[in-house]
């Protein structure tokens, strides 16, 4: 039990322990619940702007903005405005309305390669629709993972990272059949030659590449222009579909995602996250003609009753807005990094091998010399000292993502001043860690 400053029990203990009684793990998403770092997580009741605040009323700076989505800060008022409008005119219908129009049309207009994309309610499901079209589309089983890349937890995409050059990969969760996984070669990040070594053996069997083209669910780490367009040119070779899985950073890296910062098409994309504004909207999408394939014209089925909720657009529509306004991602990609130059800096003061990086609104802390390039070297940096240096934060009133694997994000409402608060804090802990 951990005790408030007026030494009463913790309302977060107090509801953690409740939470676990009717919830496995106390928690709906399991990185929520602090077990890589220790200790209890922090039951959230409200959140403005950059800041959050938990059960005992204290206030975070928050870096993970609801794991991504929260692009534009907290809480902002223009999109609750909307969504109230939203939910006053009816909460799902269940047949189609206009704004599900609106938003498939912007997407199509912001982002490269996409000529139609259909809505879908979570990251998981755009992914794993993606996939289904690939393999429909070209008829073949064989689909090519990277270790360390998360694409939400459909049977076949979780496979278990670590596996060597070339083998197929072992379900990492339990009751998901080898059967499902045994189509789903695993390669390392970043490695040129290992891909051009698949598509060596299995080229003509191989329905699909998908990969985070920035990765953020192994810390961050950025694909090389060399490993994404030798991939582009692999699956055109083969006639194998390149699915760009840009759920986390699409619309976060830039405003057409990655493949707009690295001018590499993909055949397909899964978006999420940003596209809901908080509420769970989704998609994938890609050229006319490989949509087509999809029910009701096509062959290759998916569907959902809540789909294109009406509330969830008008949530995800109102941030699309907000982030065309002009100089955005410019304001975002300096917030990111002048954080990370300023945590840089902080830990290099204080003599800690720490570095950090970021790409558009995302960043990664690295308990290391130089950031890494694939899953092992992200492996190999000091965890121990992250969790304690996220629990210092943590009391610092600083919320940095539970997890050494995981990406950071900022919003357009970490102002200057937030983030120079959040450096003098890790100055101080820095120096604790000496
Ligand atoms: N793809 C990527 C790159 C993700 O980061 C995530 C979730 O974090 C997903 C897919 C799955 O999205 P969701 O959690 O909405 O199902």
């Amino acid at each position: 039990m951990t005790t408030t400053s007026r030494n009463q029990v913790s309302k977060n203990d107090e509801l953690f322990e409740r939470a676990q009684k009717t919830t496995p793990g106390g928690v709906n998403s399991p990185v929520r619940a602090f077990r890589s770092v220790g200790g209890t997580p922090r039951f959230i009741t409200r959140a403005e702007g950059p800041y959050f605040w938990d059960a005992d009323d204290k206030r975070y700076i928050d870096y993970i903005g609801s794991w991504g989505p929260a692009i534009v800060g907290h809480a902002h008022p223009v999109v609750v405005k909307a969504v109230q409008e939203a939910a006053a005119r009816g909460l799902s219908f269940g047949a189609p309305t206009e704004g599900e129009i609106l938003m498939a049309e912007e997407i199509c207009r912001l982002v490269p390669s996409i000529e139609q994309v259909r809505l879908v309610s979570s990251g998981t499901e755009a992914t794993m629709s993606a996939l289904r079209l690939a393999r429909g589309a070209t008829g073949r089983d064989k689909i090519i993972k990277f270790e360390g890349c998360y694409h939400g937890h459909a049977d076949s995409l979780l496979v278990k990272a670590g596996s060597g050059l070339l083998t197929f990969g072992n379900p990492t969760s339990a009751g998901v059949p080898e059967d499902f996984v045994k189509h789903t070669l695993v390669l390392d990040y970043n490695n040129v030659a290992q891909l051009e070594q698949a598509f060596a053996e299995f080229g003509d069997e191989i329905a699909c590449v998908i990969v985070e083209p920035v990765a953020g669910n192994m810390n961050l780490i950025k694909a090389s222009e060399a490993f994404l367009q030798a991939m582009r040119a692999l699956c055109t070779k083969h006639g194998s579909v390149l699915i760009f899985d840009e759920v986390m950073c699409g619309f976060r890296v830039a405003l057409g995602g990655a493949q707009e910062l690295y001018g590499i098409k993909p055949d397909l994309t899964a978006l999420g996250k940003v596209i809901g504004g908080g509420l769970p909207v989704a998609a994938f999408g890609g050229s006319a003609e490989l949509m087509s394939k999809m029910a009701p014209l096509g062959a290759v089925y998916q569907a959902g009753t809540l789909s294109g909720n009406p509330v969830a657009v008008a949530a995800g529509m109102t941030t699309l807005k907000i982030i065309q306004q002009p100089g955005f991602y410019q304001q975002l990609s300096a917030t990111a990094a002048r954080l990370a130059a300023g945590l840089t800096k902080a830990a290099k003061d204080a003599g800690i091998v720490f570095c950090a990086d970021a790409v558009g609104g995302m960043f990664g802390l690295y308990f290391s010399e130089t950031p890494p390039n694939n899953y092992a070297e992200m492996m190999a940096g000091d965890r121990a000292r992250f969790n304690v240096f996220f629990h210092a934060m943590l009391d610092e009133g600083v919320y940095f993502a539970p997890a050494a694997f995981e990406a950071g994000f900022v919003s357009a409402q970490h102002s200057d001043a937030v983030i120079d608060e959040t450096i003098a804090a890790a100055a101080r802990v820095f120096k604790k860690l000496a």
